[in-house]
């Protein structure tokens, strides 16, 4: 369905040459870019999200009227050993250098597995929330992974001041059905100030997610680059497409930035040169 050749060394210095010279980024990940971190796409695997009965099982619906029959449920679907076991990717770990290059990065992410946190970047949108935190729903209290891992179902710990335990089951961080999506309005304001958007292993199917490339496209200003397995509807706006593996292509253009930097090359936009002095 989709080619597996590597992308050509010309393509890739092209996204270096763009990636150099912006310097205000925005990113929008989906699943591609956890899947060489042993993540599955839940939507493209063939098990999770096939089985209706857990869709609906991971709803604000449910949790508030089965909290207790909910929790195991949502274990089994997001508290997977892949999932905790997961490491960031050289394409994580990219975004990352490029920060600290000096290079403003906004990453909102569709994914829960917090991968871009742990890489490094310090400016992560969670649009669907993060798998490994919880929160009490009736005094707020937040809960950390261990907290959420302790018991089938999770409890509020906090205690007032009388001694009284709260006890309320947690409301998971994630996004479940029924909830909106996070950051969306902050995401529609840090793409109209970018110089570039970066679609990484997002196919742009989800709504209202996928619509988030079109402010790039308004912005005429703003230079749409999109990075992902399959085509999407954004494909003809786009200035750059690149059918090839996420953490592939993004880590190795930015190797390539930092070579250029290094002077093994002079110019990323330019033709590709011998190296003068390989170091
Ligand atoms: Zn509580």
């Amino acid at each position: 369905m989709f080619s597996e050749a590597p992308v050509r060394d010309e393509v890739i210095e092209e996204l270096a040459g763009l990636l150099q010279n912006s310097e205000n980024i925005v990113v929008l990940t989906g699943a591609g870019m956890s899947t060489e971190s042993g993540i599955p796409d839940f939507r493209s695997d063939s098990g999770l999200w096939q089985d209706d009965e857990l869709m609906q099982a991971m709803s604000l619906n449910y949790l508030r009227y089965f909290p207790e029959r909910f929790w195991p449920k949502f274990k089994h679907v997001f508290l997977r050993p892949e999932y905790l076991q997961a490491q960031p990717n050289s394409g994580h770990l990219a975004l990352a250098k490029l920060e600290g290059m000096g290079k403003r990065i906004q990453v909102f992410t569709q994914n829960v597995d917090g991968l871009h946190g742990v890489a490094g970047n310090t400016q992560v949108f969670e649009l669907h929330g993060n798998l490994g935190k919880a929160k009490c729903p009736v005094c707020h209290t937040p809960y950390v992974l261990d907290h959420i891992l302790a018991t089938d179902v999770p409890r509020c710990t906090w205690e007032n001041q009388k001694g009284a335990l709260c006890g309320h089951v947690l409301d998971p961080d994630t996004v479940l059905f029924g909830q909106d999506v996070r950051h969306y309005g902050r995401a529609q304001l840090a793409i109209a100030k970018a110089d570039l958007m970066l679609v990484l292993g997002t196919s742009l199917t989800v709504d209202p997610v996928a619509e988030l490339p079109h402010f790039a496209i308004e912005q005429t200003r703003v230079q749409l680059v999109i990075v992902n397995l399959e085509p999407t509807y954004c494909d003809k706006w786009a200035r750059l497409v690149i059918r090839g593996k996420v953490a592939e292509v993004v880590s190795q253009a930015v190797t390539h930035i930092v070579r250029v930097r290094k002077g093994v090359w002079s110019d990323p936009s330019s033709a590709r040169r011998p190296a003068q002095n390989a170091q």
